[in-house]
């Protein structure tokens, strides 16, 4: 007997209508003869709600506080939907994360999970019932809850499925899909029918934020084949898997942007051992990330360094290149917040040449100067001025023939 599981987000259990509605839908996969576990969040805008109202007593609360009462938003849902389930006539059963010992680290509010405790869930599978297991919360080795970051409950949905030896991992969300890009920016972005795990990871941590990145990495791992879909409408979804079970062979799957980032530049350090990592050490220290990293060739013995970080890292960043500066003797520090990271992501450009020269032909054609490069094996990043968001895209959707036709 197929086994699925399936994942509801918070706007899919946001009323009580809509966890009628999820009721029906799970009720209809139960009636094809599927063994159902269901994963929910917390209604929607109840984990904003409960984060509010910690922070109205203290502004540092503990982060074991925090985790016990954040949990409690989920906690509502599975009653709620089990007692959907049993008025329509079937029989269902909800679980905390503690009651099925879904084990974490101890590490509040960003929980790893170690292991779970598949036993009970496959024996009441086996007397026929539909299990439904808060998402987003487990519990350590001490009995303490915890919880696993925001929009841990996709992470909840495929531990559940590695654990439990699904076919498929099914999650429900407001929108049907993952599109070639964000079809705010372009109406003729496409449903994709499949992408793989590692392209997904790129579009997940370059912006699209359909699915939290740590589920895709636990699906990867464990190789669970993910389904995107919406619990609105029926349809297909996007299935995320391995490169051996995607049939669409295309140059690129996505086109992201990210306006998180800022570029700061530190010009003229003397080229010289030990310069990138005089710069770099501070910022690192700072706990601040760097994604993109750019040095200059060297003219008449000095070069400029260029980096950037997360806009909200832009100014503590600046303070530090200053005291750099002084330290190597460099000429200025200059930064810019108003820019955006266009990418192009596809496992097939590992085996397509010609996707850098036709990307930059392609902004160049618009008149969009770039100013900063980066790749790896299936991506290629671009910085612009943030003013050509829309116009790159969409320049870089139809260049790759993404357009629906
Ligand atoms: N309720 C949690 C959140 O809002 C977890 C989830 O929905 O996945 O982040
Ligand atoms: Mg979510």
């Amino acid at each position: 007997m197929t086994l699925v599981i399936q994942k509801y987000g918070g706007t899919s259990v946001g009323t009580v209508e809509r966890i009628n509605a999820v009721a029906d839908r799970v009720i209809s996969h139960k009636k094809k003869g599927q063994n159902i576990v269901v994963a929910v969040s917390a209604m929607s805008g109840e984990t904003n709600r409960l984060t509010a109202l910690a922070q109205q007593i203290t502004e540092q609360p503990r982060g074991r506080e925090l985790d016990v009462l954040l949990s409690t938003g989920e906690q509502v849902t599975i009653a709620l939907l089990c007692m959907a389930l049993e008025a329509k006539g079937y029989t269902a059963k909800s679980y905390t994360g503690g009651q099925v010992r879904i084990l974490t680290n101890s590490v509040h509010n960003k929980a790893r999970i170690l292991s779970i405790d598949e036993q009970k869930i496959k024996r009441d599978l086996g007397d026929g019932h539909i299990v439904v297991v808060a998402g987003f919360q487990g519990v350590d080795e001490h009995g303490n809850i915890t919880t696993l970051g925001r929009g841990g409950s996709d992470t909840t949905a495929v531990a559940l499925a590695a654990a439990l030896k699904a076919d498929e991992c099914q999650i429900y969300t407001d929108v049907d899909g993952v599109y070639t890009t964000d079809p705010r920016i372009v109406p003729a972005a496409r449903r994709l029918k499949s992408i793989t795990y590692e392209e997904m990871l790129e579009m997940a941590s370059l912006g699209a934020k359909v699915l939290q990145i740590r589920s895709v990495e636990f699906a990867q791992k464990y190789n669970v084949p993910m389904r995107v879909l919406s619990s609105f409408e029926d349809g297909e979804g996007t299935l995320i898997t391995s490169e051996d079970n995607t049939m669409e062979q295309v140059m690129i799957s996505g086109v992201t942007a990210n306006r998180d980032e800022a570029k700061v530049t530190l010009q003229g350090v003397p080229d010289e051992p030990g310069v990138a990592v005089a710069i770099l050490g501070p910022v690192a220290d700072a706990g601040i990330e760097v994604d993109m990293i750019i040095q200059n060739v060297s003219a008449d013995g000095t070069t400029d360094f260029t980096f950037t970080v997360n806009r909200n890292d832009y100014i503590q960043t600046q303070t530090i290149l200053e005291k750099v500066k002084h330290r190597l003797n460099a000429r200025s520090v200059d930064g810019d917040e108003k820019i955006v990271k266009l990418s192009v992501v596809g496992i097939g450009m590992r085996s397509h040449a010609g996707v850098a020269s036709k990307m930059f032909k392609a902004l160049s054609d618009e008149g969009i100067n770039i100013q900063m490069i980066s790749t790896s094996e299936i991506k290629i990043s671009v910085v612009v001025e943030e003013k050509y968001l829309e116009l790159g895209v969409r320049t870089l959707h139809s260049a790759f023939g993404l357009d629906e036709s």
